[in-house]
């Protein structure tokens, strides 16, 4: 498989406090993975784990302080703005709220003609409604129901839809989606997340999908990464990270889900909790205060990423 981005050693270092009380917070810890072409892959973890300080990072919002991005084996972390405007044509982003995207006193359609006319798509006056018609029904939106409205007038599953209509004008390699679905209606996230798939299968497209929700990770992703205080703890194919959770973090969200089938219930009990800073500046293993397995060798140690059944675990207990 060929990858279209590759994450390198990356590392994102904070400093918090005031100038007589500094501290430094790793928000990202020597990062590394890659997102295949025609895959969707999701970054996964609690809100602070590090996965939005990497998209961040991605789309040239935030300088890494160590690490390389590459986008189609080009370096691209250390671009100019002119480029990185070049690339926002390939590489499109998703944002968390759709209702922030858009101006509520801007009609929508309005940044559809926008783009096309920004990123030279064509230059055919007749072509215009056509793309335009022709992405929407990408994501089940109607072109008639669009036109001439405000944010305002849609539903926010909608206009997330739109949202993803308007990423696609531009036939993007790589979409990346922070947390799409955190504000769209339970009942209307897997029709969402679903056009990744889509997406996916249809066009091609590579998705990198960011998410808290275990549900949707693993109805749509081909692989996964869950984190925790800044560190992937384990990588590997959706379906084994979520089934058989080996990293006792993974296995703490895993927990969270709720499942249908009690049977499949796990019964062990770990109280997620609110330590954040304590946990971020800790040295060996980031969750040996709340791992119910930890070891002596855990809180003095950081430990090294070891291959079990495909699935790669930063945890002592695979040594
Ligand atoms: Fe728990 Fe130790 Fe594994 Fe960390 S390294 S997850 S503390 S067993």
């Amino acid at each position: 498989m060929t990858e279209i981005l590759r994450v390198s050693n990356l590392t994102k270092i904070f400093t918090i406090g005031s100038i007589f009380s500094r501290t430094k917070i790793v928000a990202v810890n020597n990062v590394s993975f890659g997102v295949n072409r025609a895959e969707v892959f999701t970054l996964a973890g609690e809100s602070g784990c590090g996965k939005t300080t990497i998209a961040k990072i991605l789309l040239g919002f935030e300088h890494p302080t160590e690490g390389i991005i590459e986008y189609n084996g080009r370096r691209i972390d250390n671009i100019k703005p002119k480029e990185r405007f070049k690339l926002r044509k390939e590489i499109q982003t998703i944002f968390q709220n759709p209702f922030s995207t858009f101006n509520p006193l801007r009609k929508v359609d309005r940044y559809f003609f926008e783009a096309l006319r920004n990123f030279e798509i064509t230059e055919q006056e007749s072509d215009v409604v056509r793309i335009i018609k022709e992405k929407l029904d990408a994501v089940g939106v109607a072109y008639e129901e669009f036109c001439e409205k405000y944010p305002g007038e849609f539903s926010g599953g909608q206009l997330q839809r739109i949202s993803i209509a308007r990423a696609l004008l531009t036939n993007p390699t790589l979409i990346i989606a922070d947390e799409p679905v955190s504000m769209v209606d339970a009942s209307l996230r897997m029709s969402i997340v679903n056009l990744f798939k889509d997406l996916r299968d249809k066009f091609g497209v590579s998705v990198l999908y960011i998410t808290h929700d275990l549900a949707t990770a693993y109805y749509v992703s081909d692989r996964m990464a869950v984190m925790f205080r800044g560190e992937i703890v384990e990588l590997g194919r959706a379906d084994k990270v979520l089934q058989e959770p080996k990293h006792p973090y993974t296995r703490l969200l895993r927990e969270s889900v709720p499942e249908p089938d009690p049977s499949k219930r796990w019964t062990s009990k770990v109280v997620l909790a609110e330590q954040e800073h304590e946990e971020y500046l800790r040295t060996g293993c980031k969750f040996a205060g709340r791992c119910p397995t930890a070891m002596e060798i855990c809180k003095r140690e950081s430990p090294d990423y070891y291959e079990v059944d495909g699935v790669k675990v930063r945890c002592f207990l695979y040594k």
